[in-house]
């Protein structure tokens, strides 16, 4: 592997979104490195506020960010509440990205995702294929939001000199996702209803849209380990793609999840709920040259997520504000 263009070492290191499946991550991963970690929780400071932020930023100093705060959610929620998806992610990036500028911070990396890409991309999907065509509506909000975080990144790049980069994650899972079924994303809403299903005895489970949509899925682990390696071995305009390179079927995902659970009854495909973009797989061939791989396989990482439900389920039950 090439020699770090950047060391995290002695930075004061600040993980915005922290109590999020990626931002918990993040701090599991960073304890590793001999950084100083800072982090606020948003009842102390709410980032989708200016003047707000540039206080925290201009007291706290931070000299690296990582944006991993956003308002998440599944295909449903993201359909529902447009305005939130919308307004809250680019309040959130405009507000982090000019404070972080003010004070100077050395590396900024904007987080996203891979629905920043055309419905009908070209798969799998290329960081060159962004603005090539219409986007998926049922995510357009979140989606329009992300692209204009990386625009935002590139011009500070270009106006400032600024080393600010962004990172598009596939579909993540992990401990610490959203349980909710309204809001969460289909893995962890298969695994509580087919968990569920097979605490109470019921023989048949709603799995929703065709089944026929693919994803790819890459372990919230090996997503944080990927974010720190492109700090430190990445300084470009471009953003990034983050994945696991390999997709599946929702219905080979539902048969998976059902194995994992153990859950032996059948699952009823509802054609009323919406399917989404017929395929996101991401083209990961940029992210492998930067010498970084998963390693987390999905069955054992599905495994692994199902012991920290099981585990944690008072938690992993309440919906995400
Ligand atoms: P997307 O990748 O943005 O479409 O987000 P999701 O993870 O919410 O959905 C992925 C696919 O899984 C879509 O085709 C959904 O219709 C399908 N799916 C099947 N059952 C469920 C479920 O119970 N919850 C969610 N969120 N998606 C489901």
């Amino acid at each position: 592997m090439t020699a770090p263009l950047f060391s995290l070492a002695g930075r004061r290191v600040f993980v915005a979104g922290h109590r999020g499946m990626v931002g918990a991550a993040l701090l599991r991963r960073l304890a590793d490195e001999s950084c100083q970690l800072l982090t606020v929780g948003r009842e102390a400071l709410d980032l989708r506020r200016q003047a707000e932020t540039e206080a925290w930023f201009e007291a706290q100093r931070p000299e690296v960010v990582i944006l991993a705060a956003a308002r998440v959610g599944g295909i449903l929620a993201n359909d529902s509440r447009p305005a939130e998806f919308l307004y809250d992610n680019l309040a959130i990036e405009t507000n982090v990205i000019e404070a972080a500028r003010r004070v100077g911070v050395a590396k900024l990396l904007l987080l996203g995702s891979s629905c920043i890409y055309p419905r009908l991309a070209e798969q799998p999907m290329a960081e060159s294929a962004l603005l090539g065509g219409p986007l998926e509506p049922t995510n357009q909000w979140y989606a329009v939001a992300k692209i204009a975080g990386i625009k935002l990144c590139q011009a500070y790049r270009r106006q400032h000199g600024a080393d600010f980069i962004a990172a598009m994650p596939t579909n993540l899972y992990g401990p610490g996702d959203n349980f909710d079924l309204e809001s969460s994303h289909v893995i962890p809403a298969l695994m509580r209803k087919l968990h569920d299903a097979k605490r109470g005895g019921q023989a048949t489970v709603e799995v929703w849209g065709s089944g026929a949509p693919r994803r790819e899925f890459l372990h919230v682990d090996d997503c944080a380990d990927a974010l720190v390696h492109l700090l430190c071995h990445y300084s470009g305009e471009a953003h990034v793609n983050v994945g696991s390179g390999k997709d599946l079927t929702i219905a080979e995902l539902a048969a998976l999840i059902a194995e994992v659970v153990a859950f032996e009854g059948a699952l009823a495909y509802d054609p009323g709920k919406p399917d989404g973009a017929p395929r996101k797989l991401l083209d990961v061939g940029a992210l492998t040259t930067l010498g970084w791989q998963p390693r987390i396989d999905l069955r054992d990482g599905l495994r692994q997520t199902y012991d920290w439900f099981v585990a944690n389920q008072a938690e992993a039950r309440l919906a995400a504000s």
